[in-house]
């Protein structure tokens, strides 16, 4: 079930509920005040979990907004050349 989000009108902030798409409520009791709480207008978080897939794309998400900062370029081999493949299929294929 998605997730909604709530705010309290007697000031106690915001809170979420799950709740089934068909029957959510336009307003539900705080859970501070026992007061009126009404929906705010937002994304329902319907994919929130823990699966994979949700991890890869908030990471994904992340990095575009909030890239890792890395001290410089990645190590060199020591003979200061480009990586050689051993691999004997790599040998058939064209040469630059
Ligand atoms: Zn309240």
């Amino acid at each position: 079930m998605p997730l909604y989000e709530f705010r309290c009108a007697a000031d106690c902030g915001r809170f979420e509920r799950s709740f089934p798409m068909a029957d959510v409520p336009r307003s539900v009791s705080c859970p501070g005040c026992e007061g009126d709480a009404t929906r705010l207008v937002s994304s329902p978080r319907l994919g929130h979990g823990s699966s994979s897939a949700m991890t890869l794309l908030d990471a994904t998400k992340r990095s575009a907004q909030e890239p890792a900062v890395v001290p410089g370029p990645p190590p060199r081999a020591a003979s200061g050349r480009s990586p050689v493949t051993n691999n004997p299929l790599h040998r058939r294929l064209p040469r630059p």
